[in-house]
């Protein structure tokens, strides 16, 4: 045994020693979030521990929980925007040093050795399983299945560890960046969108108000799109130059052939004729929201005569997350957010459902120790 540990150091560096760690987890897709405890590996040489500090909620989390998404294993603990404390850090780690305060996102592995790996852009890992997300990330086949951040600790490879250089008092509305943040920038700067660019954003929920405080920030005139007439003055607070409540036939007839770039982030399906016929020449609708059942098909007519596109966006890689907290913490960036306790997340749920939130929940995790 001790010939074999001194020939592979790592492999047993690296072997799980569990702790017990308090979370919120739904054992089945009708059952509500109750407290359960999880295993959480020890650091190994190259992971980083982190105590959790706050924990944004996503609709995925909620679209996960409740299994409308296909391949959901239980008990599941969602989230994946993690704000926390460096605890501990493996021998090989040299990014972070414990008390720095850290973030992880939705991602917590990938092959690192494929075309998109190596571009950065792990969210698109073309290994056998893809990453491995920071929840259910054993649903596509790999490994054990992943806990997210409805629990005290996390343990992470620290290439999956982001620096967050907010302060003290912007760390709560900083979690959401972990996900809404990064998943509305990616799109934003793959299409090249900057200060002679008109962009509409589609739904002012998570992600739509972080599309607009940063499409607003890299210069863009801002068109935001709410089906909520309570959010015509809020928006316009968050940094859109112009509001559309997209029920209304004549607003919407106003902006046609004139939008660069529209992205997309509702969670339910829709009719995306609505927007495709708002984009000029050349012009991309990019959807990042995900509804369980699909959009119907929009008319070919709309794409072809206007040489329009209509594509997808996946969260962001690391080096784009890392870049995109950057221009945060430059800016002053974060998210506009309403805390709650753990024991308050079926509440947030069925109120993010009914769009009633502005714009996130974040989860103060010291409520966990109550359990
Ligand atoms: P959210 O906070 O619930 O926001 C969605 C917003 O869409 C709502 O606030 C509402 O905005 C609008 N909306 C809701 N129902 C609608 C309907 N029936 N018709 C038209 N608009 C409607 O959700 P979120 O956390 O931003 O997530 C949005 C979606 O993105 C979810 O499906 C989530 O799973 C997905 N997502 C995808 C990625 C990715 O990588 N692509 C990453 C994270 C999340 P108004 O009140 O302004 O209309
Ligand atoms: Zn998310
Ligand atoms: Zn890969």
């Amino acid at each position: 045994m001790l010939s074999i540990s001194i020939l592979f150091p790592t492999w047993f560096a690296q072997q799980e020693t569990p702790m017990q760690t308090k979370a919120y987890a739904a054992q089945s897709a009708t059952t509500p979030l109750t407290p359960f405890k999880i295993d959480r590996r020890d650091p190994g040489v190259r992971d980083v521990g982190i105590e959790i500090l706050f924990c944004g909620v996503c609709h995925s989390d909620l679209h996960t929980a409740r299994g409308e998404w296909q391949g959901v294993l239980y008990p599941c603990v969602p989230g994946h925007e993690i704000i926390g404390r460096v605890t501990a850090v493996g021998r090989d780690v040299r990014r972070f040093k414990p008390g720095e305060i850290v973030g992880v996102g939705c991602m917590v592995d990938s092959c690192r050795t494929c075309p998109s790996c190596r571009q950065g852009l792990e969210q698109y890992c073309e290994g056998p399983h893809g990453f491995t997300g920071t929840y259910n990330g054993a649903a596509r086949g790999g490994g054990q299945n992943t806990y997210g951040g409805y629990s005290a600790a996390i343990t992470v490879d620290e290439h999956f560890v982001l620096h967050v250089r907010h302060g003290a008092d912007q760390l709560a509305a900083a979690a959401p960046l972990l996900c809404a943040g990064i998943t509305t920038w990616s799109p934003l700067r793959h299409w090249k969108v900057g200060r002679n660019s008109k962009v509409g954003i589609v739904g002012i929920g998570g992600l739509g108000h972080m599309g607009v405080k940063l499409a607003h920030g890299l210069g863009a005139h801002v068109v935001a799109f709410t089906t909520s007439e309570s959010k015509r003055d809020a928006a316009r607070e968050l940094g859109a130059n112009e509001v559309v409540v997209s029920k209304n036939a004549n607003e919407m007839q106003q902006h046609t052939g004139s939008f660069d770039f529209i992205l997309n982030t509702v969670a339910a399906p829709q009719n995306l004729d609505a927007y495709l016929t708002l984009l000029r020449r050349d012009g991309a609708l990019t959807l990042v929201g995900a509804p369980p059942t699909p959009h119907e098909s929009p008319q070919v007519f709309n794409l072809i005569f206007a040489r329009r596109s209509l594509a997808g966006s996946l969260i962001g890689g690391i080096p784009e997350t890392q870049e995109m907290l950057d221009f945060c913490a430059d800016k002053g960036i974060v998210s506009s957010i309403e805390t709650i306790a753990i024991q308050q997340i079926e509440t947030a749920y069925e109120r993010m459902l009914r769009s009633d939130v502005k714009y996130r929940f974040v989860i103060d995790m010291q409520s966990l120790a109550r359990e």
